[in-house]
């Protein structure tokens, strides 16, 4: 699992994340819920290690990697916009990181083809980026995110360019990749329905806090403050 211990992060006056603590367990679908600008996404990239915390700690799977970067780190991470490489194909794309770690050619051929297969991406391994529709290409994001087997998959918005109906099949694709591969997924959402319907549990941010950690059926029959109260009641 992920442990985050009391992590503090500050840009100039601004106190982003205040003492956040998250207890993230082995293989669970786990959200950051909150209203644009609560600190999700700083609190997101200081477990990916993009961002080092002013204070307090992360640690993976029981060890500190708080001074860790990002690339020792066994974790991935899926950007909104994907960050495919535009020149180059599915198949390379997908293929990238088994390179930058030096796996053996075959055994990498073979588990670029494996991952390809379980997002249905067959067939398409010679495209490129800009040949394919948005659900094909965040299927592309989410395969070479995978295909190291890492011991989480960190997603920030991961479904927001995508229109309605393709959103509500990748969320059934998401929830399937997290039961198959027993990843771990920690995801970050404005959207409550999402973070309901997806999540075995939610932590509620607001102002750079946790206001309540819980499952989904309990945030909605028992919220903890005023703000869960609105936030998981209302649409917005
Ligand atoms: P959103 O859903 O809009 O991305 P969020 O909850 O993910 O919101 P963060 O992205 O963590 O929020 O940002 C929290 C606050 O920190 C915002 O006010 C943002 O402007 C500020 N912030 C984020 N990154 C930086 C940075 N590198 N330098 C200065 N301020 C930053």
């Amino acid at each position: 699992g992920i442990v985050v211990d009391a992590v503090t992060k500050r840009f100039g006056d601004a106190l982003v994340v205040d003492a956040v603590s998250l207890g993230i367990v082995e293989g669970e679908f786990f959200s950051l819920l909150g209203p644009s600008g609560c600190g999700k996404t700083t609190t997101l990239r200081m477990i990916a290690g993009f961002e080092r915390p002013d204070s307090g700690r992360v640690l993976l799977r029981g060890e500190d990697v708080t001074g860790v970067g990002a690339a020792k780190r066994n974790l991935n991470m899926v950007f909104q916009d994907y960050g495919l490489f535009p020149h180059m194909t599915v198949a390379e794309n997908v293929g990238f990181g088994l390179r930058v770690k030096r796996v053996a050619r075959t055994e990498a051929r073979e588990r670029v083809a494996e991952t390809l297969a379980a997002m249905r991406l067959g067939g398409l391994e010679g495209r490129r980026p800009a040949q394919l529709s948005g659900g094909q290409r965040q299927r592309v994001a989410l395969a070479r995110a995978l295909v190291n087997r890492p011991a989480a998959l960190l997603l920030d918005e991961p479904l927001g360019a995508l229109d309605f109906k393709l959103r509500k099949e990748m969320q059934l694709e998401l929830k399937r990749l997290n039961h198959e591969t027993g990843t771990t997924f920690v995801y970050v959402t404005h959207d409550q329905e999402e973070a309901l319907t997806m999540s075995d549990r939610i932590a509620v941010m607001s102002n750079g806090v946790v206001e309540q950690l819980a499952a989904p059926r309990e945030l909605y029959e028992r919220p903890a403050t005023a703000f869960v109260a609105g936030f998981i009641g209302v649409s917005n």
